[in-house]
């Protein structure tokens, strides 16, 4: 008859029993909305044979929701005077791991296989420190192992960021590096009373899905990468502008690009925002033959 980790009353008693004061420097915000856990752990749709990997389990409150779905749940939790907090709330269960590292610092590739994990289904869930949910969720998106769906918690802007269609104001360089990968949506907005202490801006639970392989394919990636950052390199100015920024702006590379444009049914004073990625891709392979 234990109270959850995430509910309030047992939060704050964990706080006050272990003088616990949230670390703002690693984005500690704790979640005590249990509503909150319950969709996020429906939204990973984990399955009892499927492996759970959780980023920043903080007290453990999302990571208890995982244990009672998942076959087994690796926490990577920076935070050294988190550890024997952790062993004590998460006593009772008997198929979570937590190891005390630095995600960004973790070789994922290379865990899966010490822990004999390959082949298995392997979902990341986690409510993210927020100031570095995009270097974790790119890391995530390029490792070589190919989580099957990543849940992740983060700052309400980033997720429309992802989320983003062209012609609208958020759609991006990130937006791009996600959608090449991933379907990615934004499952529900969190309000800042759901943690403790109350971070200053809203969250979003967004749910990224792997697409299907064939739907990945891109033939030069660094040249892709090349191409997408340049085009947004300065946002206000137009997409033949950041291109000829980046090509030299002589009158040779104007054609080159003029001609890439009408190959791709890009108009010649669009920007960015408004080319798919469809036709980043296929600009991308035209430049190439040039
Ligand atoms: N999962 C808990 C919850 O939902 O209540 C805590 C989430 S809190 C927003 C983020 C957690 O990430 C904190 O516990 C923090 O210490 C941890 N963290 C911050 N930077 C990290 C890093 N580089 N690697 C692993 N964990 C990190």
């Amino acid at each position: 008859n234990r109270l959850s980790i995430a509910d309030p009353i047992r939060t704050n008693d964990i706080m006050r029993k272990y003088k616990l004061r949230a670390k703002k420097s690693l984005g500690q915000n704790f979640l005590t909305n249990e509503k909150v856990l319950d969709d996020i752990v429906d939204a990973s749709g984990l399955k009892s044979d499927e492996i759970a990997i959780e980023i920043g389990p903080g007290i453990g409150a999302l990571t208890e929701k995982l244990a009672q779905v998942a076959e087994h749940v690796y926490a990577f939790e920076i935070d050294e005077s988190l550890i024997p907090i952790l062993a004590d709330t998460l006593q009772y269960y008997d198929n979570i791991d937590v190891i005390n590292q630095d995600i960004l610092k973790v070789d994922l590739d290379k865990f899966v296989v010490e822990h004999d994990l390959q082949g298995k289904t392997i979902k990341v869930v986690a409510n993210l420190p927020y100031y570095i949910t995009t270097p974790i969720m790119l890391n995530l998106i390029e490792s070589d192992y190919p989580f099957q769906s990543l849940v992740l918690m983060m700052q309400k802007e980033v997720a429309e960021r992802i989320t983003a269609q062209p012609g609208h104001r958020e759609y991006g360089s990130l937006t791009i590096a996600v959608q090449t990968q991933m379907k990615a949506r934004i499952d529900r907005i969190v309000g800042s009373k759901s943690f403790i202490p109350r971070p200053k801006v809203d969250s979003a639970v967004a749910v990224l899905e792997r697409l299907p392989k064939e739907e990945i394919q891109i033939e030069d990636p660094a040249f892709f990468n090349k191409l997408v950052r340049s085009s947004f390199m300065q946002k206000r100015k137009s997409l033949m502008n950041n291109l000829l920024n980046w090509l030299g702006r002589t009158d040779e590379n104007r054609e080159i690009i003029k001609n890439v444009f009408e190959k791709c049914g890009i108009a010649e004073n669009a920007r960015g925002e408004q080319v798919s990625i469809e036709q980043f891709k296929q600009m991308a392979v035209e430049f190439n033959k040039k």
